[in-house]
């Protein structure tokens, strides 16, 4: 039997063989999909002293699957978690998140720049039925925090880099801060993956991060992942998940282990084209600004290096001129396609602003025109070339 320990030494050795008890599985060097609902027991006192934590029990695919738990290990031990728990979608994990953080009457200090939808579920469901109190936050200062901060609130919600601005928090004062006042730390950190940037180890207590998007890596599939390190508050977690029914199928599980395996080596190529691509940009007459949290431009580059180890593939700018001609713009591209998510293989480009208006603009700190593009893996020559003949065709 190999000793699971051996693969914990660097983040790569858990990406490719943390997890994975091949002598359970005929030595087979990737393991099954386990697509079944059902484990059954020899007898009743078995299943009765069921033990919901011994990754070699299992009784129903609601609250835990084999192939799931690869997944879960090797996020676990990546992000310097006790646990971590695959959900269906990155909004299954964010919610199951919310719902075991806050109670009625809860205070919640969100990053202003935080995913819409979760957004939307704290100053929609929560606020409707929970009377939950949402106050939001830029989140640059770490004093903004400090001022707005009660006894009421429960917890405080970061993304960091957020995933249009990139606008980065200070995570180990904004969790001091927190745990001042018995509030928890939730960071969305889908955007620097497990690979560039440990949250946990900063002082955040719970880190959840979009599958859908890296980790995944090849947009066919759709899932979410929550980890901390406070046994307490995982198995919160894991009990929330079972009830709220939220757990993610196997083979979406399995195609993320898959991605996994490769993520660092994609990863690695997603900066360096996305940050060529930014300096070609800097460099365009027709570019007002490049929002890349890799460009010593960035006005929180030192508190990037302090925190994250790298930076992906998705970057942002605004362009002089009107609102037609950036939407003219991003309908020239042809390599980039129109399109919401990131983090697959392909070129994206996205107005997210397009249809807001002033006043929500100016509050999110970015006008309509502002372009996100996803960088993927078709060669920094082509995009490149392709972002070039866009410009031109426009201006
Ligand atoms: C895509 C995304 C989500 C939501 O993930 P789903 O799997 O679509 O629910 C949350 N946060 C960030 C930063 C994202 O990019």
């Amino acid at each position: 039997m190999t000793d699971q320990k051996e693969y914990l030494k660097s983040d790569s050795l858990i990406a490719a063989h943390y997890g994975e008890e091949y002598e359970h599985y005929y030595n087979a060097i990737v393991p099954p999909v386990f697509m079944n609902s059902l484990n059954v027991f020899e007898t009743l006192d078995d299943y009765y002293d069921f033990d919901r934590t011994d990754r070699h029990k299992y009784c129903y695919g609601r609250v835990q699957n084999p192939t799931v738990r690869i997944l879960e290990d090797k996020i676990a031990a990546l992000e310097h978690g006790c646990g971590a728990l695959a959900l269906a979608s990155g909004m299954a994990a964010a919610s199951t998140a919310v719902f075991s953080t806050i109670k009625a009457g809860s205070h919640v200090v969100c990053l202003k720049n935080a995913y819409g939808p979760l957004k939307d579920l704290l100053t929609g469901y929560c606020r409707e039925h929970m009377n939950v109190e949402t106050t939001f936050v830029k989140g640059v200062e770490v004093s903004e925090f400090e001022a707005v901060i009660t006894d009421k609130t429960d917890l405080i919600v970061l993304e960091s880099p957020s995933s249009l601005v990139f606008s980065l928090q200070d995570i180990r004062k904004v969790s001091e801060i927190a745990h001042a006042h018995q509030a928890k730390v939730y960071i969305d950190n889908t955007y620097c993956t497990p690979l560039y940037q440990k949250p946990l180890d900063m002082g955040a207590d719970i880190v959840m991060h979009t599958t859908s998007k890296y980790i995944g890596g090849h947009s066919d599939v759709i899932g979410g992942m929550l980890v901390t390190k406070d046994p307490e508050l995982f198995a919160k977690l894991l009990h929330n998940r079972e009830l709220f029914g939220g757990i993610v199928g196997p083979m979406e599980a399995w195609l993320m282990i898959r991605g996994l395996r490769t993520m660092a080596t994609r990863l690695e190529q997603h900066q360096k084209t996305a940050m060529e691509v930014a300096k070609f940009l800097e460099e365009q007459p027709m570019v007002e600004k490049v929002y890349y949290p890799g460009l010593p431009s960035h006005p929180q580059y030192e508190l990037m290096k302090q925190q994250q180890t790298g930076n992906c593939g998705l970057l942002s700018f605004e362009l002089k001129g009107t609102l037609e001609q950036a939407v003219r713009f991003a309908e020239s591209l042809k390599i980039f396609k129109i399109g919401v998510s990131w983090g697959g293989f392909e070129s994206l480009v996205f107005l997210p602003h397009m249809r807001l208006n002033d006043q929500t603009c100016e509050e999110l700190g970015a006008s309509q025109r502002i372009v996100r593009i996803h960088c993927g893996l078709e060669g920094t020559e082509s995009l490149i070339s392709d972002l070039r003949s866009a410009l031109e065709r426009i201006y």
